[in-house]
């Protein structure tokens, strides 16, 4: 199984492409459903910060759902059943680097499906859908 990757963060001009086409996996104009965030280093000489979903083998997230709406993904990361989900946001303090979004419209979490949608509106690199290496836990 593949997931998403940043290949070099430097490369990134902060267009928010990537959000944009996040969202639009479910037909929204909005960014509240992205399951990828770019924000600011700290001033434009610093560049960007572009957290994603590191598809977690043994994934904290699911772990503390009390309704196992979050199910670990073959070869890692969650899957989301939105019926399941309550919107309690345990899975979203869990996640050890804030890569569980969250989306206010519905108040559920935003949850990378490592689909490479994405990686395609980057029009700089900067993302990439790699195979995951042996024995990588995070
Ligand atoms: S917000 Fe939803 S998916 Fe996350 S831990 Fe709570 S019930 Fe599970
Ligand atoms: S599309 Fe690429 S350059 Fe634009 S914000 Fe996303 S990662 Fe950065």
């Amino acid at each position: 199984m593949k997931r998403l990757a940043v290949v070099d963060v430097n490369l990134c001009v902060g267009c928010q492409g990537c959000l944009f086409a996040c969202a639009r996996r479910f037909g929204d104009a909005g960014l509240s459903r992205s399951a990828i965030h770019v924000k600011s280093a700290g001033g434009i000489e610093r560049g960007f910060i572009v957290t994603v979903c590191r598809a977690c083998l043994d994934p904290p997230c699911a772990k503390v759902c009390p309704t196992d709406a979050l199910k670990p993904r073959p070869g890692g990361g969650v899957i989301l059943n939105p019926q399941k989900c309550i919107g309690c946001g345990n899975c979203k303090e869990a996640c050890t680097i804030n890569a569980v979004f969250w989306d206010e419209d519905t108040n559920k979490p935003a949850i990378c499906t490592h689909c490479g949608y994405c990686v395609d509106f980057c029009p700089y690199g900067v993302l990439k859908l790699e195979e995951r290496e042996g024995g990588i836990s995070v």
